[in-house]
């Protein structure tokens, strides 16, 4: 449920993503508004009318959900979280952190702005479906206005549901956080809820599903899917914050590593190197200072012909802060600028020398470990 996503615009500096769930669900949601709900509400349209409603409805569902969660998102930023992005799953957003809340009482603000906001659009949304009845707006928007106050008033209820990753859950969280002091022992009670009540919802979804209104079933099915897997994910980056956090990198890198030089041919890296020692990457040097890095499927896109005139100084990547983290930095940052990047391996500096480097896989290795000799706290 966590796979691909594309960035679709910026709005107040924050990255506006959507999940492929919406791709393959929007249909669903245009498809249950059209064929459902609007002719149940609104009798004897025709069929390209309810259409129409189903994909405004969509878009407006669209837009409360980055609304709601641009109300996170403001509140975090003010208590000075760096929200990268906003990602759109079907049925909700999540407001990527890179940190935990600084406190109790900001993560009980954080989580609570989104259902504020989505109950005020609602009531606006009332508000405007009143009036546009009574001036008579035509039926389309004025059905799509009605759905936005239902679809937002239940957007809100949803999210205070005590189940995290929910908002509620959020809440709860900060409520157990506050009372035991305790962040990981109150994720892992939050997050247990979260799963749990995942599991009744797919259950009474199959329940629904064989006994009374398939479609109704279908969605609560889907919903409990979802929370089950952002419930298991949410609490596994807390333990990585807890386990891995305040520790320096260099604990967890592979020291010297094989470099290459930057005049060496492609087809040697690739016959010496790349065939030899089975690695994807290797770091570049020259003067036995690190330059950069040459990666596999970058040879992959270069004719073979040509291996044999180009150097590996032709095609490095050059050292940035995407590819390279401090020796003495915190590891979570090596994971955090991974989760950013999409890269695996870092190169580990110690000034401009090249001291290491780290891969996920390790991290993640070290991580299993540890919560198999150490337990959660
Ligand atoms: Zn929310």
């Amino acid at each position: 449920m966590f796979g691909t996503r594309a960035t679709l615009f910026e709005l107040y500096g924050f990255k506006i993503r959507v999940d492929l769930t919406w791709i393959f669900l929007s249909p669903l949601v245009i498809w249950s508004l059209a064929q459902g709900y609007f002719p149940s509400y609104y009798l004897g349209l025709a069929d390209a009318t309810y259409w129409w409603m189903g994909a405004f409805g969509t878009l407006g569902l669209f837009g409360s959900i980055v609304f709601h969660e641009l109300a996170h998102s403001l509140v975090a930023r003010r208590y000075g979280l760096r929200i990268k992005s906003i990602t759109l799953f079907i049925f909700g957003g999540v407001a990527q952190m890179d940190e935990e809340p600084p406190s109790p009482k900001a993560e009980w603000l954080i989580a609570i702005a989104g259902p504020i906001s989505s109950f005020a659009l609602s009531a606006a949304c009332y508000l405007a479906f009143a009036a546009g009845y009574r001036i008579h707006l035509p039926i389309v928007p004025l059905g799509v206005i009605g759905y936005l106050a239902f679809i937002n008033s239940l957007l809100g209820g949803f999210n205070l549901i005590p189940a995290f990753p929910l908002d509620g859950g959020r809440v709860l969280r900060a409520a157990l956080w506050y009372w035991k002091q305790d962040l990981p022992r109150a994720t892992r009670w939050a997050s247990r809820i979260g799963s749990l009540f995942g599991l009744a919802l797919i259950l009474s979804g199959i329940f629904h599903m064989i006994t009374s209104s398939f479609i109704v079933g279908v969605w609560w099915f889907i919903l409990g899917l979802f929370l089950r897997a952002a419930a298991g994910t949410s609490y596994y980056q807390v333990i990585a914050r807890t386990k891995l956090g305040g520790k320096p990198i260099r604990l967890f890198m592979t020291p010297n590593p094989a470099t290459v030089s930057s005049d060496l041919p492609l087809d040697v890296l690739v016959e010496e190197h790349f065939y030899r020692s089975l690695h994807e990457m290797y770091p570049v040097t020259e003067d036995a200072r690190l330059i950069g890095c040459v990666h596999s499927k970058q040879v992959a896109g270069i004719p073979r012909d040509r291996w044999t005139e180009l150097t590996v100084r032709d095609i490095l990547t050059p050292c940035s802060a995407e590819n390279t983290v401090a020796v003495d930095a915190d590891a979570l940052s090596a994971l955090s600028i991974m989760n950013r990047t999409g890269a695996t391996r870092l190169l580990v500096l110690d000034g401009d020398r090249l001291a290491g480097v780290v891969t996920l896989k390790d991290l993640l290795k070290l991580l299993s470990l540890k919560l198999d000799l150490e337990g959660v706290t």
